[in-house]
């Protein structure tokens, strides 16, 4: 018997099944152009219409103001840690950084090449299990901007209340790479918001940067053009180069997809998704736990481990694997366990993760 996989990798990650078999279908021919968007001219008619296309559908779908410009850039969510600060900082060389996970610690870590002067918002070293309250943060009121991560992918800790009224004044920058697509955005709120693609839209290659026209300027002399937001947004179609091709092209198949489910629709399965798992984990009497403060778990990364048990995880993650739920293994850096349930992940496979983790439990506990 073939049985169905289901892929709880954190990025990259599960795709629909309608997306691979479209990409598929066109792998020889798109569209009767008789060759393979792989092939494709990205200064070609027909490449510009599906990368405007794959743009249009985002906007649509994350109600993206028309004073944004939205990137397709290259490298992923790490050139972003670098790019920020290097389109940013170029007068004004102060920037507050909330670092509550690593992926906010490796922001931070990189900005710090640039920066004259970094405000640790809270202290990075005490990072874990939740955010100090807002009442503790240390803020420089003259920084350019205050960054931090909406969801950090390896500890699980999502922020679900920021204290938007309290930093009205300060220029937002987000990295909302794992979570992206996965709940409303006030844009209103933000100056600049940066998203790899390899979660919650499609392959790995590209990143999201969606950012105030205004705040685009000349960068630092340092800076590469390929990280310069201002060569992107002047060039024709914002191909400064060649783009990931057929990355975009696929991202398109699935955004457009995801603008006809619609925001809300995907933001209310996140949550019942992974209140599925959080669920067994709370009623396993402590056969599994999860130690986030419980207003900031996330939504798209369940951490837990087995009591103290780290044979018993290995045993979990192979057993998971026979049952076709792969890739549940914890960070190496943190290790234990880690389901990642993407917009792509269907309610069936989590379900399937629900039942598998209660019967794992009963035999093991
Ligand atoms: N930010 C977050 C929140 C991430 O989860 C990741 C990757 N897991 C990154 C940044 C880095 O992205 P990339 O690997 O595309 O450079």
């Amino acid at each position: 018997d073939i049985i169905e996989t289901f892929n709880f990798s954190p990025g990259p990650s599960c795709l629909p099944k309608e997306v691979l078999l479209k990409a598929q279908e066109d792998t020889l021919n798109w569209n009767g152009s008789g060759i393979s968007v792989m092939e494709m001219s990205h200064r070609s008619k027909e490449f510009i219409e599906i990368m405007q296309n794959a743009e249009n559908d985002f906007r649509e779908l994350m109600e993206i103001p028309e004073e944004f410009e939205i990137l397709m850039l290259p490298a992923g969510g790490s050139m972003q840690f670098s790019a920020v600060p290097m389109n940013l900082l170029t007068k004004n060389k102060k920037a507050n950084y909330l670092v509550f996970g690593s992926w906010g610690k490796s922001a931070i870590n990189h900005a710090k090449r640039y920066a004259d002067d970094i405000t640790e918002v809270v202290d990075p070293d005490s990072i874990g299990n939740t955010i100090p309250d807002f009442s503790t943060w240390k803020i420089d009121p003259e920084a350019k901007y205050f960054h931090y991560c909406d969801n950090e992918t390896i500890y699980g800790i999502e922020i679900n209340d920021f204290p938007f009224e309290e930093l009205k004044d300060q220029l937002l920058v987000c990295d909302m790479s794992s979570n992206i697509c996965s709940r409303k955005v006030d844009w209103s709120k933000y100056g600049l918001v940066y998203a790899a693609t390899q979660k919650n839209i499609g392959p790995a290659g590209v990143c999201m940067v969606i950012i105030r026209k205004d705040l685009i300027e000349e960068p630092m002399t340092i800076t590469p053009d390929v990280a310069s937001y201002k060569k992107y947004a002047d060039a024709p179609y914002r191909c400064f180069n060649t783009p990931c091709t057929w990355s975009i092209y696929v991202c398109g198949l699935n955004l457009a997809i995801m603008k006809e489910k619609g925001i809300e629709a995907i933001e209310e399965e996140a949550l019942l998704k992974s209140g599925m798992i959080y669920k067994v984990i709370d009623e396993s009497d402590g056969f599994y736990i999860n130690s986030i403060d419980k207003k900031y778990r996330s939504r798209l990364n369940v951490v837990f481990n087995i009591k103290d048990d780290k044979e018993l995880e290995a045993k979990f993650v192979e057993d998971a694997a026979k049952n076709g739920l792969i890739s549940v293994k914890g960070h190496k850096s943190v290790g234990g366990l880690r389901a990642s349930i993407y917009n792509s992940m269907p309610v069936r496979g989590v379900e399937k993760l629900a039942e598998f983790m209660k019967k794992f439990q009963e035999e093991n506990q």
